[in-house]
């Protein structure tokens, strides 16, 4: 099955007027969750204000981008997608003129039936401006003919599949919106206007609220409409209830910021406790513990603190990394990696060293880096991995390559290990990561591990 998957995050805000530049700086605390476009949909009076643009939240919006969004509401979404449709038409928030009133969209997640969906609209005549799952989402909301945004939305919502976090905003309110399953975050804050009064925030992960001085007040709950208008907060749930919920434990192990607290527990945590457990379920007699930064820091520290090893950051990460570089005229080895990550020969030579990573998926990077810390003079190379081997791809909202891709599914650990060029590899179990992330095995979504994915899925 061949599907096109998109990483994104979603913020909203309500009541403040300076609306369009707080959803600026949400954006800029989300913007790991995607970097191929930005948007702000911002609402003063009844009409909506547009800016997208392609690139990072920093390049898209400038002084006078924001001025252009006046109002006391906005919207805004980052996005990544990997199919190579990475045109300005799916760029979000999706806007469009309803029957009553304007509105504006910003989805993160995938609809698992929108191809489906989107045949059966196109043969009705509808129009697609993009290829992304959110715009058939607007089309069935302006085909409803009760013209109610809250029943049109709720009604298309109860015919999609899969996984959605969703900001909306029409010309009266702010509405909030999360899949029965609650596969992706949301969460619901609020602070202060200078007016004295309460503005509503909602975004995918809360390090946007700690950024703008936001209090978090709850996760917009799996199956809940959440909305705010001129009268007040109100809240309904769609009466879609699946068996379990289903949140991405992979928002725990590599996708969401350590600084957030998801699905009500903190991601350092979780991948700090993800360390402490490996190192008990599989331990190495060595020297140093060394992390692959950014990713695998939380879990090495746990895994140093768990078998009492020294911790050291042996590599070490160049953060200034555009999306492309001139390559050298001649070619140096490992120039890709190199130039990102850099092993230190101080720190390594002559070290028996356990590298952590978060997670292992194809496996060429793991490859390039334990042959780096080798050429930087460590004598032994033990690769420990804070999750189970990924096994599937995400049909959820993640970016995981096809099966054929994942070297788990195809390969025995002894081969893995011999492909990385480790002298041990040990994963994190399942119910070693169901610990950490404090799920018991209940309420979580490991398809990318187990395979157990928690919906039908559709060809695309
Ligand atoms: P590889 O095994 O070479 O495919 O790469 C694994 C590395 O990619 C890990 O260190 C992760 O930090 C990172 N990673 C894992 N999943 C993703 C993802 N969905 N998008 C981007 N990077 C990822």
């Amino acid at each position: 099955m061949k599907s096109w998957r998109e990483e994104c995050g979603v913020f909203g805000i309500w009541n403040h007027p300076d609306a369009s530049r707080l959803s600026y700086l949400g954006l800029y605390a989300i913007q790991h969750r995607g970097q191929e476009s930005a948007g702000i949909v911002s609402l003063r009076g009844e009409q909506h204000h547009v800016h997208k643009g392609l690139g990072l939240v920093g390049d898209v919006f400038s002084e006078e981008a924001l001025t252009q969004l006046p109002g006391h509401a906005a919207i805004g979404h980052v996005r990544y997608s990997t199919t190579g449709l990475n045109f300005l038409n799916n760029a979000q928030p999706l806007t469009a003129q309803l029957l009553n009133g304007p509105v504006a969209i910003a989805h993160n997640g995938n609809i698992v039936n929108a191809e489906a969906l989107r045949q059966d609209l196109k043969g009705q005549g509808a129009i697609f401006q993009g290829t992304n799952d959110t715009e058939v989402l607007l089309h069935m909301i302006a085909r409803n003919p009760s013209g109610d945004l809250l029943e049109c939305l709720a009604a298309s919502l109860k015919k999609v599949e899969g996984a959605y976090s969703l900001a909306v905003l029409s010309h009266r309110a702010l509405f909030a919106a999360r899949d029965p399953y609650g596969f992706r975050p949301l969460v619901l804050g609020e602070m202060s206007n200078p007016s004295g009064g309460t503005s509503y925030v909602i975004a995918s992960e809360t390090c946007a609220f700690d950024l703008i001085g936001a209090r978090l007040k709850r996760e917009i709950e799996p199956g809940e409409i959440f909305w705010v208008d001129e009268h007040g907060e109100h809240s309904i749930f769609l009466d879609k209830k699946p068996v379990s919920t289903a949140k991405c434990v992979f928002e725990h192990v590599y996708f969401a910021r350590p600084d957030s607290v998801v699905f009500g527990r903190s991601v350092y945590e979780a991948r700090q406790a993800a360390g402490r457990i490996l190192a008990r379920e599989k331990p190495a007699d060595v020297d140093l513990i060394v992390p692959v930064p950014d990713s695998g820091v939380p879990a090495a520290i746990g895994y140093a603190a768990e078998s009492r090893i020294p911790f050291e950051l042996g590599i070490i990460r160049n953060h200034y990394i555009g999306r492309t570089f001139i390559q050298p005229h001649q070619s140096i080895r490992d120039f890709g990696v190199k130039i990102k990550l850099n092993p230190q020969a101080a720190i390594l030579k002559g070290k028996r060293v356990v590298v952590v990573d978060d997670s292992l998926v194809r496996g060429t990077t793991s490859r390039k880096i334990i042959s780096l810390v080798r050429q930087a003079g460590a004598t032994e190379v033990h690769l420990r991995v804070a999750a189970p081997p990924t096994m599937g791809p995400c049909y959820y909202g993640v970016d995981t390559p096809e099966k054929s891709e994942l070297i788990a599914a195809t390969h025995s650990l002894d081969q893995i290990r011999e492909f990385v060029g480790a002298d041990s590899l040990g994963y994190l179990s399942l119910t070693g990561l169901q610990e950490a992330v404090k799920s018991e095995g209940r309420g979580y979504c490991s398809a990318c591990f187990d395979g157990k994915y928690p919906t039908p899925l559709y060809e695309r």
